[in-house]
């Protein structure tokens, strides 16, 4: 049996039969084949010392069994690592950042307390699954859509402190929050906004409460764990429709971008959207990447390509929901903004009225329509797993062709091949900007790995060198990228740590999550 750095085994004995007696024998997991669950399956240090893995796991099934958890790792000191479902995967799944954590799995936390058709909102605990909740308003009969992410086997709790997105207009997960209860490392409780009047009637209709808004820093941090989550759900909409815009050249890519940005930021297109471009999909399909080789083709010699064989430069996919007669205005409108660019074409896409019973065979992306599903998993072929690489760029043309360059050129400087699971497009995860996913394949090659940690760290210096950052990271990359973040000598960073100190002062709670360490493991920043 592995023991937690800096714990002698014979407290780590003590703790653990302390743990057990706390949550129950058959909740505390100390077996490899147990312990081994908790592994990263995604990890890009698979098969090296270095991978991150755990002690042992213990699974509470209250908030009374935490608080007698926390009290127990501050006497023994135990770093744990707090999951909710563990299925952060490409983020480092259920390991922890620090090697030999214990893992606190809440996954017996599972109730929905309620479920709010009048006012469109949910108050969950953190093993409650996408799955779960969808099915719980199914079978309620409910009108209420969930945001689930692709995949959506995760817990709404735990992807929306990790700052996730979906697909519908309530896909920026962390913004549908509305009041969390958390425990704190000394054990209390506290709940936020207006779960602090006691008594409230709107802990989930009003987020701020009175004073500072703290929700934030539980989220992508260490301060706390999170034992119930208030989140807006939408309404069930009337009708949905999609449509695809395209348009020509490799320069009308600003306009269209500033179209839909005007579109999005006015929620007339509402939802996630990626940017598609023919021409480059074609390119890829012929092994050309789509980043920008230096020494690459021109920008005539592309729009000559996209003549050629007749394909548009770029192209999205938007969505739209709610009454019918408000998404046929707006689709019509998109259409009327969009046709300002010369050569615009547009291709009418599906159409619903809910509730509805979906063919099998039918193409719609299941999560735009609220409905959780694993067929994300279809995309990942011919290796291990992927770990992500999703820098924030601004949503302009130029940002895009940008990237384009500046990453192409950081291949061509490595001299290797990009080598993506998924494309590089941006998305509008998130309103306002664009998000880049690079899906870095993970292999049962340790070389092969190694070099990717590499690229994977150097692409996060020359984002950062431009400006970009990135919206979340996988476990191991945490410090890389907590260290870009660095403004007037990491100034943030070190009011995180003050915050750490202050809250959670023996550092029991996920120590090096998101770059935050505890006083005695906290290393000296560049
Ligand atoms: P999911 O349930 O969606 O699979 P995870 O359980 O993998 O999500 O959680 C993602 C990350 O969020 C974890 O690595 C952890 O750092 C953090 N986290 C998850 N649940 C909690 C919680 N209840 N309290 C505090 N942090 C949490």
């Amino acid at each position: 049996m592995r023991t937690p750095p800096g714990v002698s085994a014979s407290d780590f004995s003590a703790a653990l039969a302390q743990f057990e007696k706390a949550v129950g024998k058959q909740w505390v997991f100390t077996r490899d084949e147990d312990v081994d669950l908790y592994r990263d399956s995604y990890s890009p240090y698979w098969h090296e010392p270095e991978e991150r893995v755990v002690s042992a796991a213990v699974a509470p099934e209250s908030v009374e069994q935490i608080q007698a958890v926390l009290r127990i790792a501050n006497s023994y000191k135990i770093p744990l690592w707090t999951i909710s479902t563990g299925r952060n995967l490409a983020y480092g799944g259920s390991a922890p950042v620090l090697s030999g954590s214990v893992v606190l799995d809440l996954k017996r936390m599972n109730k929905i307390i309620e479920v709010n058709e009048k006012n469109h909102y949910a108050l969950v605990e953190p093993g409650v699954s996408y799955f779960d909740l969808y099915r719980y308003i199914q079978d309620h009969k409910l009108r209420v859509w969930i945001d689930p992410p692709d995949p959506g086997w995760g817990s709404p709790v735990g992807n929306s402190l990790e700052r996730g997105g979906g697909r519908t207009p309530m896909r920026d997960h962390f913004a549908a929050v509305c009041g969390i209860e958390v425990v704190l490392a000394n054990g209390e409780v506290i709940r936020t906004g207006m779960g602090a009047l006691p008594n409230s009637k709107t802990w989930q209709q009003y987020k701020y409460g009175f004073g500072p808004y703290v929700d934030g820093m539980f989220s992508q941090s260490n301060f706390g764990v999170v034992t119930k989550m208030g989140i807006w759900l939408m309404p069930e909409p009337e009708a949905y429709r999609d449509g695809r815009v395209m348009v020509p050249k490799h320069d009308d890519l600003v306009p269209f971008v500033e179209t839909l940005a005007y579109l999005m930021n006015s929620e007339i297109v509402r939802g996630t959207m990626l940017l598609e471009s023919p021409v480059l999909s074609y390119r890829a399909s012929k092994g050309e990447g789509i980043l920008d080789k230096p020494g690459g083709p021109s920008v005539g010699e592309l729009d000559k390509l996209a003549q050629d064989k007749n394909l548009p430069y770029w192209g999205a996919e938007l969505r739209f929901w709610g009454p019918q007669n408000v998404i046929d205005a707006q689709w019509e409108y998109t259409q009327e903004k969009f046709s300002a660019i010369p050569g615009a074409t547009f291709k009418e896409g599906r159409s619903y009225k809910f509730p509805v019973q979906l063919q099998e065979n039918d193409t719609v992306t299941r999560v735009a329509l609220g409905i959780p599903n694993l067929s994300v998993f279809g995309l990942i072929s011919g290796t291990q797993g992927h770990m992500d690489f999703s820098p924030i760029i601004p949503m302009t043309g130029e940002a895009v062709f940008e990237v384009l360059k500046v990453f192409g050129a950081a291949y061509a400087e490595m001299g290797v091949e990009p080598k993506n699971q998924f494309f590089v497009l941006p998305w509008a995860f998130f309103p306002r900007a664009f998000v880049l996913l690079f899906g870095f394949p993970i292999e049962p090659d340790v070389e092969k790995n190694k070099r990717t940690r590499e690229v994977f760290q150097k692409l996060v210096r020359v984002a950062a060198e431009h400006g970009w950052g990135e919206y979340r990271t996988h476990t191991t990359m945490m410090d890389t990228v907590a260290n870009v973040y660095s403004y007037n000598n990491h100034a943030l960073l070190r009011v995180h740590e003050t915050i750490k100190d202050a809250v959670d002062p023996q550092g029991i709670l996920s120590p090096g999550k998101s770059g935050i360490w505890p006083k005695h493991l906290r290393t000296k920043k560049a």
